[in-house]
């Protein structure tokens, strides 16, 4: 494997890490002081990264995007994950699960997605189905040449300024079900559902500590009627779309937790090496410098098997478990830096004149969203196991 930068990668990160530091770091404050991005500074970042060329960066050339391969995304999302990502989503890289859109699906979802004219939100969770997602009740059943959908999302990201969501919802028992599970699990298909379409509600969802201004939904569909050309992908194979994606996101995930790492270990060796306390300046003391040093071990680790995981997607040899230990890593690795940083600065870590409290309130996030740390745990030791029969 071989990481080392090509001129072209070196000036696309260096127009990533200018636009970063231009035009959404300056925003932090305000985002989070007000809880929202205001319209016109979200329009503003879209524009600009629209004219940048760096908006739908991991979208396919034919279809608009820029074409980087999984290893240059990975690098990209380091760099935009610095900032919160209430800011960054608004650079966007849609989800690949558009790439499924066929015929006239292209022109209304796919293409001005790309082109940042419409935007998606992802609805999967549900309150009795997180983790478990095969035991949604949200259910789409079909009338003729159209489905009628009921039920509840929720949990779900940017949906309050989104423009269609990619909805996920149940459509029969599956047939092939293992019964020794004890449930029964669902056969699940993706539909593309207009907001504003009769009977489906966006509601406002809950405040998380985490990425404030990144605003969650709750989705209420009661009766609501979408014609079946409005399936993404196969009937009953929704999660064959799904899956494309999350090897990607927990990808994105890692490598964002990389760059938020970075920067609050640059903090934290900053303020080791200004910060006199009996007569020296802390890093000198061993308790704090072996910190910094776990710290930078950790983080390399969590790179190194990020870009590995990248690496083998761009060969098409990726598997679960490679994208699983990706975001595990970055994701624990963030948690533990943000945090020993904090005990790096002293009282002075919890304030929040400094980003670290911020930075150390959004990696919590991480270990939970697109799958938490025990669902990769899991997803990891079933490719241990599986092949031994265990
Ligand atoms: C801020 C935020 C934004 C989100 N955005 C979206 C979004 O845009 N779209 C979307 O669809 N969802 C979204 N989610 C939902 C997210 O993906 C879920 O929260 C996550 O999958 C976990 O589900 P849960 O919260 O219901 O927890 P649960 O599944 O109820 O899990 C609770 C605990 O039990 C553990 N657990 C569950 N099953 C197992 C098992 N088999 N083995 C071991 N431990 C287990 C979990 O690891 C966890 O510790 C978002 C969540 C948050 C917090």
């Amino acid at each position: 494997m071989d990481f080392a930068l090509t001129d072209e990668q070196e000036l696309i990160l260096a127009t990533i890490r200018d636009f970063t530091d231009r035009e959404l770091l300056p925003h932090e404050d305000e985002v989070e002081r007000r809880g929202h991005v205001p319209t016109e500074v979200a329009d503003g970042i879209r524009r600009k990264a629209i004219e940048a060329g760096i908006f739908a960066a991991n979208m396919p050339v034919e279809v608009g995007g820029a074409g980087l391969d999984n290893l240059t995304m990975a690098l990209v999302e380091k760099e935009l994950g610095r900032v919160s990502y209430a800011l960054h989503h608004l650079v966007a890289r849609p989800s690949n699960i558009l790439l499924a859109c066929v015929g006239p699906q292209r022109d209304r979802y796919l293409y001005p997605t790309v082109a940042g004219e419409r935007m998606e939100a992802l609805a999967m969770s549900e309150p009795d189905a997180g983790s478990d997602l095969r035991g949604m009740k949200c259910r789409a059943v079909r009338d003729g040449d159209e489905y009628v959908i009921t039920g509840v999302k929720h949990f779900i990201s940017h949906a309050d300024i989104c423009d269609y969501v990619i909805l996920f919802a149940a459509t029969g028992p599956d047939p092939e079900a293992d019964p020794g599970r004890g449930r029964s699990p669902q056969r699940i298909t993706a539909f593309l559902v207009d907001v504003g379409t009769p009977g489906f509600e966006v509601r406002e969802g809950y405040r998380s500590v985490s990425h404030r201004g990144y605003n969650n939904s709750v989705l209420n569909f009661d009766d609501c009627r979408v014609p079946a050309s409005q399936v993404l992908g196969e009937e009953h194979r929704g999660f064959d779309v799904a899956n494309t994606w999350l090897g990607e996101t927990r990808l994105a995930v890692a490598a964002n937790c990389l760059g938020r790492a970075e920067r609050a270990m640059d903090l934290a060796a900053g303020w080791a090496a200004r910060r006199t306390q009996f007569g020296q300046t802390i890093g000198r003391f061993q308790g704090v410098s072996f910190k910094l040093a776990d710290m930078a071990t950790r983080l390399a680790s969590a790179e190194l098997l990020t870009l590995r995981a990248a690496w083998k997607a761009d060969r098409d040899i990726m598997t679960n478990a490679d994208a699983a230990m990706a975001k595990l890593a970055a994701t624990e690795m963030l948690a533990y830096v943000t945090d020993e940083a904090i005990q790096i600065f002293g009282g002075m870590g919890l304030m929040d004149e400094l980003p670290l409290e911020r930075l150390w309130r959004d990696a919590r996030v991480e270990r939970i969203w697109d799958g938490t740390s025990e669902i990769q745990r899991h997803i990891i030791s079933r490719s241990i196991l599986r092949p031994l029969e265990g």
